[in-house]
């Protein structure tokens, strides 16, 4: 296994970083506080290619493999302070993008991806429901037949992107007596009548990604609007899921990067009792568990990329992939406020906002407790 990046791969990621670093943090404290979703920050995106990085070149995007994209989103990463703005970015890949890229027609490809990768199409998926979260294949939400095509009705939570998204693959049961076997994937423009989107959701962390409820009131999808085959809705999930587990955290590891760096910064020009405080034990092992944590989040990263790209089994690998990355990110989180004493816990030092933003990825795409649970499972327990 090589873990060494082409030169391709890291002029790309060493493009992303400069470009991140310029363009994607100003104002952003205030955004933070403000909930507000940096749209042209978005633009900025779409204009080096990462809103369509793993979309086929034919269809406007970048058509990157696994290791190529997660160098990428590393330098991401490292470079935008901006957590909220890459999660909308990755909610928008890997749940809206790549479910169209595996799963569409050519029709709907062809309409759809173009517009996602220059940045004018933002999407969001729609799965979670108020009584089905871990368990989300048990939703509630209807697509009755009507005519050629379907209503839609019910209601989803937790939908990232929504306020902003200009469509969304939303999952419903065509089914409900066949169970999983009857559920299936639509993507629906956001303004078709009967969908509606409710206000955003406060959330702790990554508040500059919008979240809400959708809501669907006999809402009209075409025959068109069907992703996959009818009652293929648990397989494109999983799939979609497996590929947002993946990837959702290689920004992380980025920012682990950033973090450590700071913090040794801090640790080195900071003095107390007339020593810098990393010459006591106590903060050097601290500094020395991040490193360690961004070492093993790095490699499990890069080892699943290889796995993938290799076209190699790799569903246990995705699990401890977002389980380790996800703990870590708030580990590594907790010990930067630590290490920066009383400035950490300020705004202005802008540590406590990476482990606000942290906290979520324990709990979106599956919990760390569901991680846990599939990778007992596929060893067998
Ligand atoms: C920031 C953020 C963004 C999100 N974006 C989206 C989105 O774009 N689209 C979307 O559809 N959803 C989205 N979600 C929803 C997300 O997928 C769910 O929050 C998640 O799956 C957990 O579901 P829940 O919140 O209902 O918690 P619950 O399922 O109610 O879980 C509550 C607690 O019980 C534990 N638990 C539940 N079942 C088990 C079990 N079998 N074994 C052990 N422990 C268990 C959980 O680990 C957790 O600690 C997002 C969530 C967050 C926080």
């Amino acid at each position: 296994m090589d873990f060494a990046l082409t030169e391709e791969q890291r002029l790309l990621a060493q493009t992303v970083e400069t470009f991140a670093t310029r363009e994607l943090n100003q104002d952003l404290t205030e955004r933070d506080a403000a909930g507000t979703f940096p749209a042209q920050a978005w633009r900025k995106c779409a204009g080096i290619g990462l809103t369509g990085l793993t979309v086929p070149e034919e269809y406007g995007g970048a058509g990157a493999d696994a290791v190529t994209t997660m160098a990428a989103m590393e330098a991401l990463g490292y470079g935008c302070r901006d957590n909220g703005l890459i999660f909308s970015l990755n909610a928008h890949l890997w749940a809206g993008t790549m479910p169209i890229v595996r799963y569409g027609t050519e029709q709907q490809r062809q309409h759809y991806l173009p517009q996602c990768c220059d940045g004018s199409l933002i999407l969001a998926h729609a799965a979670t429901e108020p009584g089905a979260g871990s368990d989300a294949l048990s939703l509630t939400t209807t697509a009755t037949r009507k005519g050629e095509g379907w209503l839609l009705n019910g209601s989803k939570t937790f939908v990232t992107n929504a306020p902003v998204a200009g469509a969304l693959v939303v999952f419903a049961a065509t089914d409900p007596a066949a169970k999983f076997a009857g559920l299936s994937a639509f993507l629906v423009d956001a303004n078709t009548p009967g969908l509606r989107v409710g206000r955003p959701i406060g959330t702790m962390g990554l508040r500059t990604a919008p979240i809400a409820e959708v809501f669907f009131e006999d809402c009209p999808v075409s025959p068109e609007g069907l992703l996959g085959a009818p009652g293929a809705g648990m397989a494109l999930f999983n799939s979609t899921m497996q590929t947002e587990r993946a990837l959702i955290l290689a920004s992380a590891v980025g920012t682990l990067r950033r973090n450590l760096e700071r913090c040794i910064d801090h640790a080195r020009a900071r003095r107390q009792y007339g020593r810098p405080i990393g010459a006591f034990q106590a903060v050097a092992h601290r500094l020395v568990e991040m490193k360690l944590r961004l070492e093993t989040a790095r490699l499990l990263l890069y080892r699943l990329g290889w796995l993938l790209d290799h076209g190699q089994p790799a569903e246990l690998d995705v699990c401890l992939v977002k389980l380790h990355i996800s703990e870590a990110f708030v580990q590594s989180g907790l010990d930067a406020i630590t290490i920066h004493g009383g400035y950490g816990y300020t705004a202005e030092y802008e540590v406590e906002r990476d482990l606000r933003d942290a906290i979520g990825s324990r709990l979106y795409s599956g919990t760390s407790d569901i991680q846990r649970n599939i990778a007992a499972s596929l060893l067998g327990l």
